[in-house]
């Protein structure tokens, strides 16, 4: 059987790591070129305890901010625009091509030199989306200093825990964010309160005032500067810097996840293993060439675990670290000598659900790469898919090849549904393309690749098509990422068998390979359980017979009913197959007899959405016979919740479904008052109050007729 090139190219990542990452390294401009691409050794813990580790391009220099720029400078293609900000929430657009970048980057790390900042320092970035936020994050790769990304608006008390555990020499901020339609938010009082509580001062807090709500008055004293000023004064006096090279395995920056519990963790991006993964990830799966415009609507920061201190100063601005915007919005676009849209919006309201077909059509995206949720919101707002249509038959759509999704599941009856709108609107074979992967990867570990051929030919384009879309599933493995699913032992289950999807050692180039200072929680936290073997994701799933993998649930939201594990998006899938229901979000809720049943929320999709929380009895008999045909009666719900706006999600779309567990839980107490944990990441606190009374009226409606309220009244 023939297989595809994107087996071919994977097989030879697995088979021979050396000759196929030597070959992608080739790409790029290397102060020190590596002499070798992967070094395996093993680390030893204070405990004694030894586990395989490795290193990408070991003895190789690197600059990425050079590769991502200069490089494409000196090529002769300072004209090209790298950069096209559209920002609706203060209407303005600007475009910057690779030329004035590198004159912002080099005079802009003249500046950040002049504050003592040295390879290896980190410098904390907290901005809105502006091109100043992306400035700084290449200057202080220019200096091989280490960045760390903080996304504008977070919390006082989070931004003092980052401060504390990357101790930043400088401080790059701006004077406000715009968060959607509800105006300026100013940061001046985040940021002094944030260095009120922290231990760890920095010398130097740069602000980039916006005209919005400029920063007043400046704190010299406390080390405040204007930014604008400070690059005016360096311009004056030609200061500029040099991109200073970093070794491959020196850090280009961390990122701050976390548990549900604890200290948020750093996650350390190394320079070599990061540009050479991040450069062929945007050839390959994305399939951008030079001449390409990649959209990735999302933050600079994005990260969806979040601690429970990391709790919003400001209950409705939203807040989240979006890595897939660092990596998709800014390097490897620029890798790639590519235009990169950075958007300061959000899919609605900014001013409406067209927002995203008007930047595709006005900006001729190629590429759009989003979470499934801003999908769902704009299906909400646009029922009828007019602002897409629209667009489209205006012809303005006929440049994008590839909707990509991630950062949560994606349902098959979205993911059909935009399929089937990209073959009317789009270019020839443009798909959907959901996508895998986790801070920790740093970029996907499975998709379906446009440019396959890349892999094998780095020059060639388009000479094999893409796998086909499969509904539900996240394609295959990415090069380098040994993918697969294992029992609670550790032991691999067949193909078609739900488990634990675990990752092989070494991880591909982008990924991580430890925690930044924290050596024995990164392999308490992703070793220990297999024993070193693999590395745990956390992710639920099932590869089928073709290789596809499903991602199911986190393991933590596996519904254990009677002793039958099922996945909440089997079941979540399952409801969503309704004609009449938008989104579905299911989590456990105690029963006396079999432990736990699933319990769901639905959002039907119809303009005037009832206002009863309890779905009329016929639609909750064909939601649970879908359940019984699609998984089996055993699956079947203890209950079912309706209403508009109580599914809460983070910022990158993942849905908060502890919280909503909790609350059910909490009301099969009688107690629907309880406080309940929610992360800082959450988009719309707000909706958590939904939720709440949603739960309140549907228990209080269904008294004793409820199963679960029946159960307690028993005990
Ligand atoms: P984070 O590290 O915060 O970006 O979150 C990574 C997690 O998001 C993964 O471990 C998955 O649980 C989830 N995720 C990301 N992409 C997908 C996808 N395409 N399908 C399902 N879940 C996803």
């Amino acid at each position: 059987m023939n297989r595809h090139v994107q087996d071919e190219v994977h097989a030879h990542s697995l088979r021979d790591p050396e000759s196929f990452w030597s070959h992608q390294a080739d790409q790029l401009h290397w102060h020190k070129k590596p002499s070798r691409a992967l070094k395996l050794y093993k680390r030893t813990l204070s405990d004694g305890t030894s586990y395989q580790s490795y290193s990408w391009f070991p003895n190789g220099e690197i600059s990425t901010s050079f590769n991502c720029v200069d490089r494409h400078v000196n090529a002769g293609n300072a004209d090209a625009i790298a950069i096209i900000w559209d920002s609706p929430v203060t209407g303005a657009t600007e475009k910057i091509t690779y030329g004035q970048l590198l004159e912002e980057i080099e005079v802009l790390a003249g500046v950040l030199r002049e504050s003592d900042v040295k390879k290896g320092d980190v410098v904390l970035i907290y901005m809105p989306m502006i091109p100043a936020a992306l400035y700084a994050m290449l200057a202080v790769s220019r200096l091989g200093a280490i960045h760390t990304v903080v996304f504008g608006g977070f919390a006082s008390a989070s931004l003092a825990q980052r401060i504390d555990g990357s101790k930043p020499k400088a401080i790059m901020t701006a004077s406000c964010g715009i968060e959607g339609s509800k105006g300026p938010l100013s940061y001046k009082t985040l940021v002094e309160g944030a260095l009120k509580r922290s231990d760890y001062k920095p010398k130097c807090v740069m602000i980039w005032q916006r005209s919005q709500m400029p920063w007043a008055p400046l704190n010299e004293e406390a080390g405040e500067r204007d930014w604008q000023k400070l690059v005016q004064s360096a311009k004056r006096r030609d200061i500029k810097a040099e991109a200073v090279p970093v070794r491959s395995n020196d850090g280009l920056y961390i990122i701050y996840t976390s548990g549900t519990t604890g200290q948020p963790k750093g996650v350390l991006r190394e320079a070599g293993g990061h540009a050479v993964g991040l450069n062929l990830s945007i050839r390959l799966l994305f399939g951008i060439r030079s001449s390409d415009v990649m959209f990735c609507a999302s933050d600079i920061g994005w990260v969806g675990k979040c601690t429970s201190e990391d709790l919003f100063s400001n209950g409705s601005a939203d807040s989240e670290m979006l890595l897939v915007g660092h990596s998709y919005i800014l390097y490897s676009p620029l890798l790639a000598g590519a235009t990169t849209v950075l958007f300061e919006g959000k899919p609605i309201g900014t001013p409406d659900a067209s927002a995203f077909w008007r930047i595709v059509a006005e900006h001729k995206v190629n590429t759009l790469f989003t979470a499934p949720t801003a999908l769902r919101a704009i299906k909400r707002d646009d029922p009828k898919n007019k602002f897409l249509e629209d667009a489209g038959r205006r012809g303005g759509l006929k440049q994008l090849r590839a909707l990509f999704l991630a950062g949560e599941r994606s349902e098959p009856s979205l993911v059909r549904m935009y399929q089937s709108l990209l073959e009317t609107f789009c270019a020839p074979n443009a798909q959907v393309i959901d996508n895998w992967w986790s801070s920790e990867s740093g970029s996907p570990i499975t998709g379906l690749e446009l440019e396959a051929q890349a892999g094998k030919d780095f020059h060639s384009r388009g000479t094999s098509k893409a796998l086909p879309t499969k509904p539900g599933a996240a394609g295959k493995a990415m090069p380098g990422f040994d993918v697969r699913i294992v029992n609670d032992d550790g032991k691999e289950v067949s193909n078609g068998t739900m488990g634990n999807i675990v990752l092989g050692i070494p991880l591909a180039p982008t990924g991580f390979t430890t925690l930044f200072n924290d050596e024995e929680r990164f392999y308490k936290g992703y070793m220990k359980r297999f024993e070193g073997k693999w590395i745990d994701t956390g992710d639920a799933g099932v590869i089928d017979e073709d290789g596809f993998l499903s991602i199911m649930a986190r393991t933590d939201d596996i519904i254990n009913v009677a002793a039958h594990r099922f996945s909440t998006g089997a079941i979540e899938q399952a409801i969503t197959s309704h004609a009449s229901v938008t989104e579905a979000c299911c989590v456990s809720i105690p029963d006396d007899l079999k432990g736990h049943l699933p319990f769901a929320f639905v959002t039907l999709s119809t303009t005037n959405h009832p206002n009863s929380a309890i779905p009329d009895e016929k639609l909750y008999k064909e939601v649970q016979a879908l359940i019984r045909d699609q998984i089996g009666a055993i699956a079947a719900l203890g209950g079912m919740i309706q209403g508009k706006g109580m599914i809460p999600r983070t910022r990158s779309g993942k849905t908060l479904r502890r919280v909503l567990r909790e609350l059910v839980e909490n009301a099969v107490h009688g107690d629907f008052e309880k406080e309940v944990q929610v992360p800082a990441t959450v988009e719309d606190a707000a909706v958590i109050g939904v939720a709440r009374s949603k739960i309140k009226e549907y228990f209080e409606g269904m008294g004793g007729k409820h199963k679960a309220i029946e159960a307690r009244a028993k005990l």
